[in-house]
């Protein structure tokens, strides 16, 4: 399970080192917390928003929780600023551009609020005082070895297997950890012939999906499809996560081929349905309503002057500092075990029968 477990001897960097403003002595039990989120671009993002604007109020907090809207980046910025100036004391983030918010979460430090990364981390700053997340560069392991898992299954007997490969979004810090968390995985047998990525593009850039919008990946894997697998089998796809899997499904289709392996990441009803119909090979269970509770929990922790529980320390470097993490352990879900992953989910566990 993934528990928290007190790393001894690691402790000594946790006091005064992380600029945390408001720790020390806690703050007023109805005090406003700031909740800013990206655009709406998977369900967890729009699953997050309730659960924390109901979580936060149960808690006797006032919540203030904002998604980016078109314009993004700077959407979010002048969202945190606000959040600011209307005197939150701590501030979830969870970015558009985790590289772009230095300036915002400075502010928030210099008006004495405590900055946690949330999904997503913030890049290249001081600071971000905490990051709650699910272990993401485990996500992208998972989503690697299910690629091979459902190959081999679907292919008995076949020795070597042409594919794709798809990321996330540039501007997400996410995209990278799931890609190279996935490559761990794929390289090796990238290079010692296994899998052939037939269009020859394995490198990030190559592979990125631009705002995460489904019709980017679509338009890609039309693209590669029609240059590269003419009269080609495609085995499989890495997908980042479910939005883009489906996209990319309906390209193949659309293409009249055959669906190959397609991973996905999030647990949407839509993906979790196409699994169940033996289309869509894999997701990830990554609960939101888990990872909204442990945010709160630091929020709560905060509040009395305490300093929240992490459970890693030595994981998430964000350019500037090692940030103390609260990971969360994805699980990864086929048609074999989608019923016992989802058995405490009221949504979900009834799309497995
Ligand atoms: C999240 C994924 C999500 C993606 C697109 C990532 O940062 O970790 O769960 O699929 O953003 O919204």
């Amino acid at each position: 399970a993934a528990t928290a477990l007190a790393l001894t001897g690691c402790s000594g960097s946790g006091r005064g080192g992380s600029g945390d403003g408001s720790s020390a002595s806690g703050f007023a039990k109805d005090a406003t917390i700031g909740v800013a989120l990206p655009t709406k671009t998977s369900e967890n993002w729009v699953l997050a928003g309730g659960l924390f604007e109901d979580g936060l109020k149960e808690a006797g907090f006032k919540g203030d929780v904002q998604y980016a809207g078109g314009s993004g980046v700077s959407d979010q910025q002048s969202q945190i600023q606000s959040m600011i100036t209307n005197g939150a004391k701590v501030i979830i983030i969870g970015a558009v551009d985790g590289g772009q918010l230095a300036a915002q979460a400075k502010a928030a430090h210099d008006a004495g609020a405590t900055v946690i990364a949330y999904d997503r981390l913030i890049l290249n700053t001081n600071d971000v005082d905490y990051y709650v997340a699910y272990d993401n560069e485990k996500v992208g392991e998972l989503q690697g070895q299910a690629l091979l898992d459902g190959m081999a299954k679907k292919y008995p007997g076949k020795k070597n297997f042409n594919i794709e490969l798809f990321s996330g979004s540039p501007d997400d810090a996410n995209s990278a950890v799931f890609f190279n968390g996935a490559m761990k995985v794929l390289e090796p047998k990238i290079k010692d012939g296994t899998l052939k990525v037939v269009s020859g593009q394995t490198e990030i850039k190559q592979t990125s999906t631009q705002g995460w919008l489904p019709a980017n990946a679509q338009t890609r894997m039309d693209t590669l499809l029609a240059a590269n697998y003419g009269s080609t089998e495609l085995d499989g796809v890495l997908s980042p996560n479910d939005t883009l899997a489906r996209a990319i499904i309906t390209s193949v289709k659309g293409a009249g081929k055959p669906v190959p392996i397609v991973t996905g990441q999030d647990s949407e009803a839509e993906s979790v349905k196409s699994i169940m119909a033996g289309e869509q090979y894999s997701t990830i269970n990554k609960d939101t309503r888990n990872l909204v509770k442990q945010a709160i929990t630091m929020v709560k922790d905060l509040q009395q002057g305490k300093k929240p529980e992490i459970n890693d320390d030595k994981s998430y470097d964000n350019g500037k500092k090692v940030v103390p993490a609260f990971l969360l352990k994805p699980v990864i879900v086929t048609k074999e075990n989608a019923a016992e992953a989802y058995a405490n989910d009221p949504t979900l566990e009834p799309l497995t029968k």
